[in-house]
């Protein structure tokens, strides 16, 4: 028996059989073509089996699909963090690999923890922001605030301990470090978009002002771009506009294609455990960390986002966005939001979702809306029709409705 994610497996309704996927499209066992308008939680960024990557795929497989890296390295992971390296911006330039986002959460949280304790400081807060989605293991889900996915901690408040959630607006940020600036060890934040929290989305100036105040009271900020990064937002990266200390990379690192993830340090971090004394080493391992198969595919992945002007593919797609989206009113709708690759209806009332996943699906869209969210985040090698289509099915549920 599969235990399918979240969902109550009493009631779950049965999931679409997929036989094949190309670019945008799902086939499913019987015979419907499916345009996916949510990239399977936003990683298939060139679209499902992508000729160059599973080339890549095939070839690495013939020499080697994985050594561990603990006493052993090998060429793929070699290239891979050289060019991260090399593309990601200032000095974020260690990379620790993982195999899934909550692992390389887990990590940079630990980082940060660590350095501080490497210094001999006993500071142990940490500071979050309200509605944030961090990833399903523990500390992950610390640091998060979604009641609607983590109820495993019963009192809301008993959770927090030590960690403090602040709204993304400037009077909370800087009140929140004027009261306990001094005993945070870091601000980790999803930057511009938070994505599993209801894709809700803010201003960079927010961003700009918590560097600010980091430096001020030597707190890390951690961004985790497991959601934003290679370009959802419609920037590369959010850490091109405001430089973290510690950068977490997922979803999208590997086009979707395998899973993996990678906790990028700059130099400051990586110096804090160098030591003569071993105890500042840090303790991780991820059986699978740089798995050779999952490096190769990342460095295709991201050639192919450099080789294919992926930042004009995404301002177009946000374009249309903006356009099919335009004027659609609805009593339902609260408000209809958009950045780069990804677009959002909150609606009032849930309920007013109903539904619409089965009325995607007879109109040829998969869709996968969650509380009062219904969303986008296409593959970015969607034709503008399709698009289209995505858009015309999302506006037809609310007019159909309004008869
Ligand atoms: C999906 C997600 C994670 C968790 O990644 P997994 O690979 O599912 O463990 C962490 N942070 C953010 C912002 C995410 O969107």
């Amino acid at each position: 028996m599969i235990w399918y994610p979240y969902a109550q497996m009493k009631t779950l309704d049965p999931p679409i059989k997929i036989s094949s996927a190309k670019g945008v499209h799902l086939y499913t066992e019987d015979g419907r073509d499916l345009i996916d308008s949510v990239s399977s939680w936003w990683s298939v960024i060139h679209g499902y089996s992508h000729p160059e990557i599973n080339a890549a795929i095939k070839e690495q497989t013939d020499k080697f699909s994985h050594v561990m890296l603990g006493g052993l390295t090998h060429e793929p992971v070699e290239r891979l963090s050289a060019k991260l390296e090399e593309w990601l911006p200032g000095d974020l330039d260690y990379c620790f690999f993982s195999d899934s986002g909550s692992v390389a959460v887990e990590v940079a949280l630990k980082m940060a923890l660590q350095f501080n304790t490497n210094r001999g400081s006993s500071r142990s807060n940490i500071l979050a922001l309200e509605h944030a989605y961090h990833g399903d293991t523990f500390k992950a889900m610390e640091v998060g605030d979604d009641e609607d996915y983590h109820f495993a901690f019963g009192n809301r408040n008993e959770k927090k301990k030590g960690v403090f959630h602040i709204p993304t607006e400037l009077s909370a940020l800087e009140k929140a470090f004027s009261e306990y600036g001094d005993t945070l060890t870091c601000f980790i934040v999803e930057p511009l978009l938070q994505g599993a929290g209801g894709m809700r989305m803010y201003d960079i100036s927010f961003l700009e002002r918590a560097r600010e105040l980091c430096d001020q009271y030597d707190v890390l900020l951690i961004f985790d771009e497991v959601a934003t990064g290679f370009g959802r937002t419609g920037n590369r990266f959010v850490a091109d506009l405001v430089l973290p200390d510690i950068l977490v990379l997922g979803k999208a690192l590997t086009g979707g294609h395998i899973g993996h993830a990678v906790t990028v340090a700059n130099r400051k971090v990586w110096e804090g455990f160098l030591s003569d004394d071993p105890t500042h080493a840090l303790m991780h391992g991820p059986t699978f960390m740089g798995n050779a198969l999952a490096c190769t595919v990342a460095l295709k992945s991201i050639e192919l986002f450099e080789k294919g002007d992926y930042l004009s593919r995404i301002k177009r797609i946000e374009e249309i966005s903006r356009r099919e989206l335009a004027g659609l009113s609805s009593p339902e709708i609260a408000e209809v939001r958009i950045m780069g690759g990804c677009t959002c209806i909150e609606v009032k009332d849930s309920r007013s979702l109903e539904g619409f996943k089965k009325f995607a699906y007879d109109r040829g869209v998969f869709s996968r809306p969650f509380l009062k969210y219904m969303y986008t985040m296409v593959p970015y090698v969607i034709e503008e029709d399709e698009l289209v289509k995505i858009f015309s099915v999302m506006r037809e549920w609310f007019e159909k409705r309004a008869d």
